[in-house]
């Protein structure tokens, strides 16, 4: 057994762990980062990066065979889903070589392994040939989640599939049951019924997506059912037999079908069970995330958490800056983790991006709300782009007309969302989006559009009464 010592240790290489080992090296901190598997995490080796990748094809896949609208007609396209797999593992590959890459230019050292705490100052790092002793001073924990087991659906990857599993099948299911309509159900879901496969979505609770304002999810949902996704809301799974045509699902109503596949996506579970948390002396919550202060530290003054293990949301840009805020607060700087607007993006056709309150959360809040809507079909770009469907939808505070939150599906909602979550963290007035001009012709106009139907006054939409007059200068 070798021994050896290190000042900050970041255990776990995903998007908060790399981005924190970055940042803590250009604050001039000796860097030591571990993984037991790829550097790049869950994000980029099994989620965000391949499912956009393998989305983004499915979707040209799906254009290409409906390109007649503007009259162009294109004959025998056919899909190689081997290859598009190849190709996914190339982005994958680019992507993760690059923040190896980066890890070791700005001097940070990687090692692979298995680690443990065996004490608060120290771990047990088990690799291929050896177990080595790391003794360090400070140490940030960024080791994630992963997929929540299903009792009675295990996962073996073959006919029971996990969202992992399912970004890397090289060739098409004839029909698949999703478990599941959170985003990542729904996103793999959109992804397969592109491809040409039969897709069910069952979901136990109310509705799709959670707390996403149901008249967004409205919209995926009717474009789901367009594309034939049967979709089975209210409904749970009971139990399953794996026959010689796939798996036969007995539903909780008592009715049962076969699928070729079933993917089974109910939620994460933070990776905090099985490397030796208690002998550091962290805490966990009932869900078993770490508990953390606005600076990210734990119970234990010298030990740090990020990402998915310290809790909800559990999304990449929310463990990176998670991640910054961990670096500069050992660094000694003063700082703390105070976002105003977290984004979400929810890749599905169209897309949903959120950020900021619902009307629903803004009300509860006590706020009086103004609300805004600007269609995606009363926009130039849109329309030309073939993407009619969607729209903007904006709330502010009555009072102050302070910007509270936008909400948005259509198309590039994804990209969308950034000008709004700048808003947002600048503490924005709905005016201030008003009155900034757009390029037009462009998505981003929607949110202008939005701004001037939440004061009353839009251009391109008719509303019967304006609430407010446009303010002089919006007609200077
Ligand atoms: C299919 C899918 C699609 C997704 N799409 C998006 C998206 O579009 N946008 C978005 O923001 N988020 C998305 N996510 C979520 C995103 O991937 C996670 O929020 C993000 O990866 C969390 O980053 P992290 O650094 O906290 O943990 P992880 O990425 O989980 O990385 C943790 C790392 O720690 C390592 N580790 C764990 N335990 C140990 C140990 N004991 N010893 C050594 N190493 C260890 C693991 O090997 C892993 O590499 C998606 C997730 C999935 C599954």
């Amino acid at each position: 057994m070798a021994n050896k010592t290190a000042d900050v240790v970041v255990l776990g290489a995903g998007p908060a762990g790399y981005v924190c080992a970055i940042r803590l090296a250009q604050l001039g901190k000796k860097v030591t980062i571990i993984d037991r598997d790829e550097i790049g995490g869950v994000c980029l080796n099994r989620g965000c990066i391949p499912s956009k990748a393998l989305i983004y094809a499915g979707t040209m896949y799906e254009k290409t065979s409906h390109l007649e609208t503007v009259g162009i007609s294109v004959k025998g396209a056919s899909l190689d889903m081997g290859k598009m797999n190849a190709w996914k593992e190339t982005v994958v590959k680019k992507l993760t070589g690059g923040v190896a890459g980066l890890l070791k230019a700005n001097g940070c050292e990687f090692l692979s392994g298995d680690a443990k705490f065996t004490g608060p100052k120290t771990l047990e790092l088990k690799s291929k040939n050896e177990t080595t002793i790391l003794t360090f001073n400070t140490c940030v924990i960024a080791v994630g989640s992963r997929p929540t087991p299903l009792k009675g659906f295990e996962v073996d990857h073959d006919v029971i599939l996990d969202s992992t599993s399912a970004l890397s099948q090289t060739e098409k299911p004839e029909s698949m049951l999703c478990i599941g309509g959170g985003y990542i159900g729904l996103e793999l879901g959109t992804f397969y019924a592109k491809v040409g496969t039969k897709v069910t979505v069952v979901e136990a609770g109310p509705g799709l997506l959670g707390s996403v304002d149901p008249e967004l999810t409205n919209v995926v949902k009717k474009n789901l059912e367009k594309r034939g996704v049967k979709l089975m809301i209210g409904v749970g799974v009971k139990s399953q037999v794996k026959t010689k045509k796939g798996v036969e699902v007995t539903f909780a109503d008592g009715t049962k079908d076969t699928f070729s596949k079933v993917l089974v996506t109910i939620g994460r579970t933070p990776n905090s069970n099985d490397f030796g948390l208690d002998k550091a002396g962290v805490k966990v919550d009932s869900k078993g995330f770490i508990t953390v202060d606005p600076q990210r530290r734990t119970n234990v003054p010298h030990l740090f958490a990020i990402g998915d293990i310290a809790g909800q949301p559990l999304l990449a840009h929310k463990g990176s800056k998670e991640g910054l805020v961990a670096a500069d607060a050992i660094a000694g700087k003063k700082t703390v983790f105070d976002v105003l607007g977290m984004p979400a993006v929810i890749f599905t056709d169209p897309e949903i991006a959120v950020v900021g309150l619902t009307e629903f959360e803004a009300k509860e809040k006590g706020f009086t709300v103004k609300v805004g809507k600007f269609p995606f079909a009363a926009n130039g770009r849109a329309l030309s782009v073939v993407e009619p469907d969607g729209f903007v939808k904006m709330i502010g505070d009555a009072k102050t007309n302070r910007l509270l939150g936008v909400h948005i599906v259509g198309a590039e909602a994804s990209n969308l969302i950034a000008e709004a979550t700048l808003a947002i963290e600048m503490g924005a007035t709905i005016d201030d989006l008003a009155l900034t001009v757009h390029a037009h012709p462009t998505l981003p106009e929607t949110l202008m559009e939005a701004a001037d139907a939440t004061l009353g006054h839009p251009i391109h939409i008719f509303l019967k009464k304006a609430a407010t007059a446009p303010s002089p200068s919006a007609n200077a």
